[in-house]
């Protein structure tokens, strides 16, 4: 084999074979073979090795590839017959269909999929790419710059943050958002220990493996926030090191709210002062949704936080996924190298970035604004009371945290119930998180729905509805034993 042609070879996920360029490769020879083995439309392999390897899939269970639709390489005449064209519009015409029902029946994931971005279809023709510090123009003209930065200029104002005291930028997702935030904690306080609680997203635990530090797991009340009593227990015996705390606003299973008076009021009490804690808010959820709660702890700069982060396709929903980052201008100059290459800044966790994100973000913060967020969240925490009462006066055992729109409940015993809706479920528990596509009439279907099969899950008396009185307290359990 050539030398460098050694590394290039082509990975055949379908059949596991690994199927290498042809050995005199010419980067400029026209090649007439097929390379890859054929297929057929359902990912199955026309030979006998393949038939053998879907056996072994099935047994395994996991990797599975027999959805996958295959790539198959044009035969010479296709540009011709027009029958590739063809067959592409079709497979896409049916995915389509499919999205349009599965955006129907999704219930548990936080995602807010009504919008409409018809307007920005124009922009898909564009590479757009932030890479680099979106203060700092870099080399690559074709940017979304000028509208990031008026989103975060949006996010800094809500979160308290004066524009030159702040910096921070559009994330591909709410967990980049944590990986940069606990990468601020580390650079400020390079010997902290990072303090978070058993429910935190499992972004800030890959966080610790990702940065090698050390992380102390905080237990939670039955609500799900973070068990004040317990911090303080774990922090004093670590007093001779700094802090860096992540809290919640808004756990991913229950949608607890961590109460930040309470962590600072905590950190305080056991002697760190402001100069020995960093704390990141993981806003990811509920980050936009808070500041419409009344009664809700308040997420400002003002207090003594180092950053704040939120997901774009949760609560604002965006059709990709992103996030927003807004951290205090003085941190991040720990942080960043200059890089020539980009004649920008390097602060970010990621190089290239979506620069369509920001757009999207921009276009929905300025048709909704800040009066039309809060209508939204009005209508969810309505609409989670609504459907949590529903399943109460049937007998089901659930929980809603004051502050939040997820409503959790007993895991229903069907796996194609629970696909069928999308439900997130953990344990014994599942949970329906209300997002401002989720109407009235959605919640009645599911319930109905739901009522109706739970009937026949334990109509022999052969099975009980589960305790669930572990994951969301007694008095919220509606088992033999609690109800
Ligand atoms: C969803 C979520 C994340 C991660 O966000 P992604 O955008 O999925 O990466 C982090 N924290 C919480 C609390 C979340 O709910």
């Amino acid at each position: 084999m050539v030398g460098s042609i050694e590394v290039d070879v082509m990975s055949d996920k379908l059949n596991g074979k690994v199927v290498p360029l042809p050995e005199e490769f010419d980067p400029i020879a026209m090649i007439s073979d097929p390379l890859p083995p054929q297929v057929v439309e359902n990912g199955g392999i026309v030979d006998d090795e393949a038939e053998d390897k879907q056996n072994r899939e099935i047994v395994l269970g996991k990797n599975v590839h027999t959805m996958c639709l295959a790539v198959t390489e044009p035969d010479a005449d296709d540009e011709v017959t027009g029958e590739r064209e063809a067959y592409m519009a079709s497979v896409l015409a049916r995915y389509r269909r499919s999205l349009i029902e599965r955006t129907k029946h999704h219930l548990g994931y936080p995602y807010n999929l009504d919008f409409d971005y018809g307007a920005l279809a124009q922009l898909q023709h564009f590479s757009i790419n932030n890479l680099g510090d979106p203060f700092i123009e870099s080399n690559y003209g074709v940017h979304s710059r000028q509208f990031e930065v008026g989103v975060l200029d949006w996010f800094a104002r809500l979160w308290e943050l004066e524009k030159n005291e702040y910096w921070g930028y559009i994330t591909n997702c709410g967990t980049e958002g944590n990986l940069h935030g606990i990468l601020v904690g580390r650079e400020v306080f390079p010997d902290g220990i990072l303090y978070a609680s058993r429910e935190s997203h499992y972004s800030v635990f890959k966080a610790a493996r990702m940065y090698r530090m050390e992380c102390i797991k905080v237990e939670t009340l039955a609500s799900g926030e973070i068990d004040c009593t317990d911090f303080k227990a774990k922090l004093l015996p670590n007093k001779d090191k700094p802090s860096i705390v992540n809290v919640n606003i808004g756990t991913t299973v229950k949608g607890a709210v961590d109460d930040l008076d309470l962590v600072i009021k905590t950190l305080e009490d056991t002697g760190f002062t402001h100069d020995r804690f960093y704390i990141h808010c993981d806003g990811a959820l509920f980050g936009l949704m808070i500041p419409f709660v009344k009664r809700a702890p308040k997420v400002t700069f003002k207090k003594p936080i180092g950053s704040v982060s939120v997901s774009g396709h949760k609560f604002v929903g965006c059709p990709m996924p992103c996030g927003v980052q807004i951290t205090r201008l003085e941190h991040i100059n720990a942080l960043s190298r200059n890089v020539e290459y980009l004649a920008s800044r390097d602060a970010t966790i990621m190089g290239s970035r979506n620069g369509h994100a920001p757009i999207f973000l921009w276009y929905t913060l300025n048709r909704k604004g800040y009066r039309g967020f809060q209508k939204e969240v009005q209508k969810c925490l309505r609409n989670a009371h609504y459907l949590k009462d529903r399943l109460r006066s049937a007998g089901i055992g659930a929980m809603l945290n004051e502050l939040s729109s997820t409503v959790v409940f007993e895991r229903p015993q069907d796996e194609e119930f629970v696909r069928r809706w999308q439900l997130a479920c953990q344990g014994s528990i599942a949970h329906v998180v209300v997002m401002p596509n989720i109407t009235v009439e959605k919640l009645d279907d599911f319930l109905n729905e739901l009522i109706g099969k739970r009937s026949t899950w334990f109509q022999d008396g052969k099975s009980q509805p589960p305790c669930i009185a572990a994951d969301v307290g007694k008095e919220n359990c509606a088992c033999v034993m609690h109800k």
